[in-house]
């Protein structure tokens, strides 16, 4: 026996098989002349030619079947051919396969070295593979996880939505359960045939410090709101003493404006955190957005005193589902700024209409309009196109990151649209879900 047989094959082997089988029946033929049994001596040499075929054959199956390539038969001729292919076969597919389980070795390090989880998934949600952290993190066990569905294991309600929605454009950051404060975000990736790679990242520390920001900001809003209303309240005590300097009413009369600026940016950064705070989207009432328009419009042409035209259509009967207090707000924002940036004479028109998209409430006015470069920033908090415009008008900055919240809240997004010096159209756009058909009732 040997280990292997000669590698440069071709069909040399089959043409040496063929001349010594036709040498063979050469011999044979003419031993048959001198015998005078052509037929027999022919037949005897076919016959031990087959019976070697058959026995070489019979030893190649047997190596075949053994599965032990170290013992390939020694065979040479046609036989050694056929055994030198099958080896070289078998080494290209033994080097293909070294590569490939080095390859793979290769990728678990690295993503075992990863610090976020990486958990790989089948189509029905089950644990095919996760790496050291997503164990970790998720309290995976290498044995006994493997195989079951990952949403058993991970009950988060949130994370369980996530889950089955099948939307996974954006990631869930969910509050790990039990006494742990710990925050984790999951983003599933789909990939292949239906395929799922679930990332796991520990998002604690930032967590925590957007909630030490929202109650600082809630905190400070707070206890500047009772000072506030001291000194607005003497202020105002003062600014209708009859008895006071006339050198004075102008500096008094600034600092109650400077008053009601400040007591208007505590009540909306008061706004936005009570917003921040309350999670999730209401389910709400439904809202006449009809008799809401006629009060905000009753509401602003008693406090603003520019000759403004404001106008109301309403195009649709559907109701709006919502959190009243909140839409209320935002709406007001939109009209309240209308109000603001529209010299006297202007129109503002609020419409509200729906179509298979949903329900659009709209505030279009004719005042200055926005530049398009601001656009895209108006909703941050304290952005301002004219900082001293804003501010002579009262404007707290804020008035559109509450819009924005409120709009989120409710599944929502606001468009707007605006030309310079010809006004702008802010548009609240709530999905159909949203709507509750007018002859339904409440
Ligand atoms: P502010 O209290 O300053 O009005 P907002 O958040 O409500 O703050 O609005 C942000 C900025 O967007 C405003 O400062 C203003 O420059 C611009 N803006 C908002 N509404 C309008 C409008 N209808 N027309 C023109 N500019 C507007």
């Amino acid at each position: 026996m040997r280990s292997g047989t000669k590698a440069g094959l071709g069909v040399s082997g089959w043409w040496g098989l063929a001349a010594h089988v036709s040498l063979a029946l050469a011999a044979a033929v003419v031993a048959g002349l001198f015998l005078g049994h052509i037929g027999r001596a022919v037949a005897v040499v076919l016959a031990v030619l087959l019976l070697r075929q058959l026995y070489l054959l019979q030893r190649v199956l047997l190596w075949l079947r053994a599965d032990r390539v170290d013992m390939a038969p020694d065979a040479g001729g046609a036989w050694g051919d056929v055994i030198g292919l099958i080896l070289r076969l078998f080494r290209r597919k033994q080097y293909h396969k070294r590569r490939m389980r080095q390859l793979l070795r290769e990728l678990r390090h690295s993503t075992a070295a990863i610090p976020d989880g990486v958990v790989m998934l089948n189509p029905a949600a089950e644990i095919l593979w996760f790496n050291r952290s997503a164990g970790e993190l998720l309290n995976l066990r290498a044995r006994g996880d493997v195989g079951l569905r990952i949403d058993n294991l991970v009950r988060r309600p949130e994370f369980v939505n996530y889950l089955r929605t099948g939307d996974f454009r954006s990631s869930v950051v969910v509050q790990a359960g039990g006494v742990s404060d710990q925050y984790l975000n999951f983003q599933i990736v789909p990939y292949g045939a239906g395929q799922l790679l679930l990332l796991v990242r520990d998002v604690t520390r930032q967590a925590q410090l957007e909630a030490m920001r929202k109650d600082f900001v809630a905190n400070a809003s707070h206890e500047l709101r009772s000072p506030l209303t001291v000194i607005s309240g003497y202020l105002e005590t003062l600014a209708q003493d009859d008895a006071l300097d006339a050198a004075l009413a102008g500096p008094i009369h600034e600092m109650r404006r400077q008053a009601l600026r400040m007591t208007a940016i505590v009540q909306d950064l008061l706004e936005l955190s009570r917003l921040e705070a309350e999670g999730g989207a209401p389910p709400g009432e439904p809202i006449s957005v009809d008799a809401l328009m006629l009060r905000l419009r009753t509401d602003l042409l008693a406090r603003n005193k520019s000759a403004l035209d404001v106008r109301i259509e309403v195009l649709a009967t559907e109701q709006l589902l919502g959190t009243e207090a909140q839409i209320h707000s935002a709406f007001a924002n939109l009209l309240e700024n209308a109000a603001k940036y529209t010299p006297s004479g202007g129109v503002i028109t609020m419409r509200w209409s729906c179509n298979e998209q949903g329900g659009q409430f709209s505030v279009t006015d004719t005042g200055i309009g926005i530049a398009p470069e601001h656009i895209p920033r108006l909703t941050e908090r304290f952005y301002r196109v004219d900082a001293g415009r804003s501010r002579a008008s009262g404007g707290s900055g804020l008035g559109l990151a509450i819009v924005k919240h409120v709009l989120q809240r409710h599944g929502a997004t606001l468009q707007i649209e605006s030309e310079e010096g010809r006004g702008s159209t802010f548009t609240c756009l709530f999905p159909p879900a949203r709507l509750w058909p007018a002859t339904q009732g409440h």
